[in-house]
């Protein structure tokens, strides 16, 4: 995940690839109940990973049912053997966190069964209504009181007396998820047909067929009259089905979908891994809508394959009222379309993490588009070709918008389009970026270059620019302290080009974060010393060592960027870099920090000598005929002998931001 305060995402030119998707939330954690009610043991394959799926997780493991996690090895896969009929654990305190797929189920399951059970969450979960669930299960005698404010959780639940002859009355207009939380739960006593009346018109229907659907795999068929009636068979039992798949999140889906139909070329295709055209959610009628703008859909038994059709995209007038989440990142691939796509019957936008339709409107005229926004629609033109612009795309603590946004950066226009506060994508998909980076291909990977002679302080401003970007950081300088500590260990003379040039060429080294591994040695320490700064300025002599250990470079430069600081990272191995800096500060100043470096380590250091040692290897780095160091044509000089290191960050920020144009 990037925890940074944005991402810059650089033109984006093609895609290809296969991704596999996290679980869907929905369906997680309705299976991971049914199979805790079941009789018999369930493999669940795909399960979402989530903070909502962990409490439930220990939820039910607190309950007496067997919980297995990463069945043979696989970390996604659980087994969970369910109560089959028994009784649950009890008296049980069960913490719930913020999870509503959590709460209400379990809430209607255990209150049926009976126990001595307390269900609380989070603060914020103590907020979110329950009151409807709760009047509907006290109608058939079960025993639940408020333990903190009524209509709220916590809740505190007793053994029922149970009357099932009358019909149930559930309100259908709030939350489906209390009808969904009853026929879950009666299947678990229908000594009788038990029926269920929505008060109401029902909304989210979607969720409702999952739910059914679901039951169906579980051994249960729920009669149903319109979305008005429900009944549930007497003798219904819970059957476990022996395994089951989680379907891929189909919201989580429609950005590659989005991806294959703007950025495929003609020999290749985006796959989508655990997802059929068949998926249960609803928001995977986003196929159809993406096919009416001209994507490419197949779908296999348990995957979907997406390529290029028409192009530029079509644009649609669509009723999105049964995809509204998914419908977001059509509005995005309203930028690739060819005239105006009108996105109707959108309301409920206007009430999500954030009002949506006023978030969309404003980020997507920030790109160039002309945007129409009314109550319940919203219309998009894409801008012409020179009126594209660079953006910042304020995200609003809203996931969805983070994710559609990052498929501006296919603008034919090549401009760069960053990303803020990237890391609110984790409310359902932690790895999205990640995700994306994995299968789409740059014009080229950001490298941002830091040269400079020894101790002005490259070392310290590259590495917290690159972690202030999420980019990652190449310090080349240690590539050439490794080859002469390997020499040395290996007896090979720091005279020996040839010599050197083999060793540099298959250097068995591996950085992870601050660490550095030679041979799966830790010698992070070991090249810093004085002595293996001198043996890398006189190894790095020979043009080829320099060869050898530029392919090593290259591969560091990897999405979303690099910042790299050496000698010559501007001048010879990244030349085409967009933003060069070229750090300097006076021999005295960088003496005097190298010499409190060294003491602040215990390391026994005199100034005089350290200023000749530096003034030497100043000397030989400038004057030596294979890529000396000196300034790229383009580097921009930072002087920072007067500087902080926040203030030469920030210097380096602002240059970025501008040749960005964000
Ligand atoms: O930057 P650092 O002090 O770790 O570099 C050690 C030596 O490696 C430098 O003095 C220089 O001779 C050599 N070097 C180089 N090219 C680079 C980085 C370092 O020649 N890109």
């Amino acid at each position: 995940m990037f925890n940074t305060a944005y991402l810059d995402l650089p033109p984006l030119q093609s895609a290809a690839g296969t991704v596999q998707l996290p679980g869907s939330k929905s369906i997680s954690n309705r299976v991971l109940l049914l199979a805790a009610l079941s009789r018999g043991r369930t493999v669940i394959h795909d399960l979402l990973d989530s903070d909502d799926t962990r409490v439930m997780l220990t939820a039910l493991e607190q309950l007496g049912c067997g919980v297995e996690r990463g069945v043979a090895g696989v970390p996604t896969d659980v087994a969970i053997t369910g109560l089959g009929g028994g009784v649950p654990k009890s008296p049980a305190k069960l913490f719930l966190g913020n999870a509503g797929t959590a709460m209400r189920p379990l809430t209607a399951a255990l209150s049926v069964l009976g126990g001595d059970f307390a269900l609380s969450g989070v603060p914020r979960m103590h907020e979110r209504p329950i009151g409807d669930l709760v009047d509907a299960l006290r109608q058939l005698g079960c025993q639940i009181d408020y333990t903190g404010n009524d209509g709220f959780p916590p809740l505190k639940i007793g053994t029922p007396g149970l009357k099932l002859d009358a019909p149930i009355a559930v309100r259908g207009d709030v939350s489906s998820q209390f009808l969904t939380a009853l026929l879950l739960a009666l299947p678990l006593v229908a000594k009788q047909d038990i029926h269920i009346d929505v008060i109401g018109e029902l909304i989210s229907k979607p969720y409702i067929e999952i739910t059914l659907n679901l039951l169906t795999k579980f051994g249960i068929n729920v009669k149903r009259d319109g979305w008005q009636r429900f009944t549930i068979s007497q003798g219904a039992s819970y059957q476990s089905p022996g395994e089951i798949w989680v379907e891929a999140d189909a919201s989580s889906a429609s950005y590659f979908i989005a991806l294959g139909a703007i950025s495929t070329t003609t020999n290749s295709s985006i796959r989508i891994e655990g997802l059929s055209e068949n998926a249960i959610q609803g928001d995977i009628r986003f196929v159809d809508a993406a096919r009416l703008m001209g994507a490419q859909i197949t779908s296999g038994a348990n995957h979907l394959e997406i390529s290029k059709g028409a192009w530029p995209l079509k644009a649609i007038d669509l009723d999105c009222n049964h995809i509204p989440d998914a419908a977001m990142t059509l509005a995005v691939m309203a930028l690739y379309a060819e005239g105006t796509t009108t996105l109707r019957n959108i309301a409920s936008w206007r009430v999500k993490e954030t009002d949506r339709i006023a978030a969309m409107t404003t980020e997507l005229r920030k790109l160039g588009a002309t945007v129409v926004e009314a109550q319940d629609f919203i219309s998009v033109t894409p801008p012409a070709l020179n009126a594209w612009k660079a953006a910042s795309i304020h995200t609003y603590d809203d996931h969805r918008i983070a994710m559609c946004f990052s498929l501006a950066a296919f603008n034919p226009a090549s401009k760069a389009v960053r990303i803020e506060d990237p890391k609110c994508v984790a409310k359902t998909f932690p790895d999205y970026f990640e995700t994306l980076f994995s299968v789409v291909k740059p014009s080229s990977v950001p490298v941002i270059c830091v040269d400079g002679p020894t101790a002005s302080g490259k070392g310290t401003l590259a590495s917290r620019v690159a972690q202030q970007l999420g980019f990652s950081y190449l310090d080349s300088g240690a590539l050439y302290r490794l080859t002469a500590l390997a020499a040395k260990q290996q007896g090979i003379s720091w005279d020996d080009e040839a010599g050197l040039a083999k060793l540099a060429a298959h250097l068995p080294v591996v950085f992870e974060g601050q660490t550095v591994l030679l041979n799966e040695d830790d010698v992070s320490e070991l090249i810093r010393s004085e002595e293996m700064g001198m043996g890398a300025s006189k190894v790095s002599v020979f043009p080829a060592v320099r060869e050898a250990l530029t392919a090593l470079q290259h591969s560091f430069a990897r999405l979303p960027g690099l910042v790299a600081d050496g000698r010559d990272m501007g001048t010879v191995i990244f030349p085409t870099a967009p933003l060069k800096i070229f750090l300097t500060a006076n021999a005295a100043t960088r003496a005097e920090r190298r010499y409190k470096q060294l003491i602040s380590k215990g390391i026994s250091a005199k100034l005089d000598s350290l200023r000749a040692d530096l003034e030497a290897r100043d000397l030989r780095d400038s004057s030596r005929a294979s890529a000396p160091l000196k300034p790229a044509e383009d580097a921009v000089l930072l002087d920072n002998s007067g500087q902080t290191i926040e203030e030469s960050v920030a210097f380096v920020s602002n240059q970025w931001q501008s040749k960005l144009g964000v």
